[in-house]
């Protein structure tokens, strides 16, 4: 390593190492450039929230030909049973504009969306592998598995699977990565970004390189940062993924003149086990998760329901409801469901660390929910089960109508009733996952400044990337992101490397 001295370290340095780093370093040595990696974590911490990932990637698809591409595996399956339908470019637009409320960045969306299947194939030529979702993202209704949400595939393995076969591949193709090594600021001049400085074994080092990829990660990990940005309370969320990312990467450029984008009070957030560790445990990964809502009920500590459970599939609404949540007195709430459900809970459900409490009747149970109004609570959970329903069959494959009527809170789907014994319910409070403003950067992934301009030799990737998301989010987009923009970023770093040769 070239340290202090004007000698390059590498033609494109990446700083981080999660999806979108490790796909702009591949991306830019696929285009003739040597890449150093600095990460902050060391070694058995690397990989950011990618690690933490479920492995969930959202894609635009025409049919199971498309994901044959992706799950070669497929054509030895029995897919009789199977109802694939497609996700298209379309259908993944419209999902976009109506999650964030039309604000996404129309030309960095359509980037994220045309790219996706193709950069799909790509990270599965880098050594991802893809498997079907069925069972979690396809219930079996009638002896038919029927994909909705548009997430029919997940990495082998989840995000410690993409990470180890990403990093796999960074070591065939010669690139180092430098751990225990955050970077603190930009090298830069009239030229524009010519490197980083570093904290390396105690002491602050100077990288030279002629580009540089930042895709370190957003500042969901810095309670300052959240309570500044998100608001009050915001310090008190639990983390669900890494320690390490804490916003420098994007504070390093907004020091030289970057131009903030996106929706900086906004955050990914999710219903998070209430006894959680402050930050991610990848002992457990993404299973202190709770997101099957839809099948039951929430309760807060006054004893009454606060949102709608069944708006919509779960994908679609529980990045918002980490916020809801954290809104409640307390910060807590609990979902309650009956036996009838149990088989639809996913496996975040039947781990050892939980909180989790269960009875046979409702008088017994409410008087477990620590922190809630008992009393309240059984009214709350009568009123919801007498309220009136249409004559429609309970479906977890499609938005059923299955709605309640006459509540001060509708339940507009899977409104089953709460009927069969024991009943359970699970403690959950706030986890942010990553926060949605981040840098401006084009679509060649280079980063603007506040007059417009492209600062020469600087590239964004991932979670600091702001644009893309305000108010909510669709699940297994932020991995393709990372992916999209860390793969065009690796390759405008090289060329504009190439450029100065
Ligand atoms: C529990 C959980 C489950 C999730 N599940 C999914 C899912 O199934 N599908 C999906 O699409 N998304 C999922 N996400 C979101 C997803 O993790 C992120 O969108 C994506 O991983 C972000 O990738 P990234 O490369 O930008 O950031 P990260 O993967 O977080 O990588 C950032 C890297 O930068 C490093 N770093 C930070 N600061 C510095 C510095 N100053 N110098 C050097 N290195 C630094 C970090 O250590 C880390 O290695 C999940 C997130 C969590 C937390």
């Amino acid at each position: 390593m070239n340290s202090d001295s004007n000698e390059r370290a590498a033609d494109v340095i990446v700083v981080g190492a999660g999806n979108a780093a490790a796909c702009a370093a591949l991306s830019a040595r696929e285009h003739g450039a040597s890449v150093l990696m600095l990460e902050a974590a060391p070694r058995e911490l690397r990989g950011g929230n990618s690690t933490f990932t479920g492995g969930m990637l959202r894609f635009a698809y025409n049919g199971p030909d498309d994901l044959r591409q992706v799950v070669p595996e497929m054509v030895e399956m029995d897919l009789s049973n199977v109802e694939f339908d497609t996700y298209t470019e379309g259908q993944f637009f419209d999902d976009m504009g109506r999650l964030t409320q039309y604000r996404c960045h129309p030309d960095l969306t359509e980037v994220m969306i045309k790219r996706s299947f193709d950069t799909a194939r790509w990270m599965c030529q880098q050594g991802v592998r893809l498997q079907l979702t069925l069972g979690s993202h396809a219930f079996n209704v009638g002896g038919k598995f029927k994909f909705w949400g548009g997430l029919p595939c997940q990495i082998w393995g989840g995000g410690p699977g993409l990470v180890e076969a990403l990093h796999k591949r960074l070591e065939q193709q010669g690139i180092p990565v430098l751990y225990e090594t955050p970077a603190i600021d930009l090298l830069h001049d009239d030229r524009g970004v010519t490197g980083v400085r570093a904290r390396r074994d105690g002491r602050t080092v100077e990288l030279h390189a002629r580009a540089v990829v930042l895709a370190c990660g957003g500042f969901e990990s810095n309670a300052e940062m959240r309570a500044r940005y998100l608001g009050p309370n915001w310090d008190l969320a639990h983390v669900r993924g890494t320690a390490f990312n804490t916003g420098r990467g994007i504070q390093m450029a907004l020091d030289i003149g970057a131009m903030p984008m996106g929706h900086w009070s906004g955050c990914h957030a999710t219903e998070w086990d209430m006894n959680a560790p402050p930050f991610g445990d990848l002992s457990v990964g993404d299973s202190f998760q709770k997101h099957n809502y839809t099948f039951g009920i929430y309760l807060n500590a006054r004893g009454e329901r606060f949102l709608d459970e069944g708006a919509d599939f779960h994908t679609y609404t529980y990045a918002k409801y980490g916020r809801e949540v954290l809104n409640q007195p307390g910060q807590f709430a609990w979902q309650v469901f009956d036996q009838k459900v149990t088989h639809l809970l996913r496996e975040d459900y039947r781990i050892r660390r939980m909180t989790k409490v269960q009875a046979d009747t409702f008088e017994e149970l409410v008087t477990k929910l620590e922190g809630v109004d008992a009393g309240r609570a059984l009214a709350t959970i009568n009123a919801y089960n007498a309220a009136p329903r249409p004559d429609v069959p309970f479906d977890p494959n499609v938005r059923d109508g299955l709605a309640t009527r006459g509540l001060p809170i509708e339940k507009s789907n899977w409104a089953t009733r709460l009927d069969k014994p024991p009943y359970h319910a699970y403690g959950v409070s706030c986890g942010i996952t990553f926060t949605f403003g981040g840098l401006k950067v084009d679509t060649e992934a280079a980063v603007q400044d506040t007059a417009g301009k492209r600062i020469p030799g600087l590239f964004g990737a991932g979670e600091l990337v702001g644009g893309l998301y305000y108010h909510n989010y669709a699940s297994g987009s932020g991995l393709m992101s990372g992916a999209v923009f860390g793969r065009i970023g690796g390759r405008s770093a090289a060329l504009h490397a190439a450029s100065l040769r």
